[in-house]
């Protein structure tokens, strides 16, 4: 169960984590276990994460890392989980008391304190579905609210 005291902690974590996100869209992400504890964090990144191609349902202008996909390796890095044989690794994921992933957008430039859309894109959500983790947290402009989802 996590509490709304550790969603905010994350979500202002992750928000300043966008300063260090490559893409012009500043993206972060970050994880949390069953007890709201933040166990991995990333942003967008130029370097090529290997789940991100056609065949996984990304375009083909779509390269580097999205914010999701660099936590989730920024994860396994520290924890000794390879991902050179994709079975394994989703298995291995699996296993892993991911929960929940906030994710955040800066709009406007480093500066600048505006949230952006920030729900992660269906090929992003396949790949998180498939590490196990349940629930997603983004932020919705239309509505002006974050909106918790289960993923599937
Ligand atoms: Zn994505």
């Amino acid at each position: 169960m996590i509490t709304d005291e550790q969603f905010i902690a994350a979500y202002n974590y992750a928000f300043d984590l966008t300063v260090n996100a490559c893409f012009r869209q500043r993206m972060a992400a970050v994880v949390l276990n069953s007890n709201g504890k933040i166990i991995a964090s990333g942003v967008n990144e130029y370097t090529p994460h290997w789940y991100m191609c056609v065949e996984n349902g990304y375009r083909k202008d779509q390269t580097g890392a999205h914010c999701e996909l660099a936590a989730i390796r920024n994860y396994c890095k520290a924890h000794n989980i390879s991902d050179k044989d994709p079975v394994k690794f989703f298995s291995k994921c699996k296993k892993q008391d991911f929960n929940t992933i906030v994710v955040v957008r800066r709009k406007g430039g480093l500066y600048s304190l505006i949230r952006g859309n920030s729900k992660p894109c269906l090929a992003c959500q396949g790949f998180l579905k498939k590490v196990g983790i349940k629930y997603m947290v983004y932020y919705d402009e239309k509505t002006n609210h974050f909106v918790k989802e289960r993923v599937n």
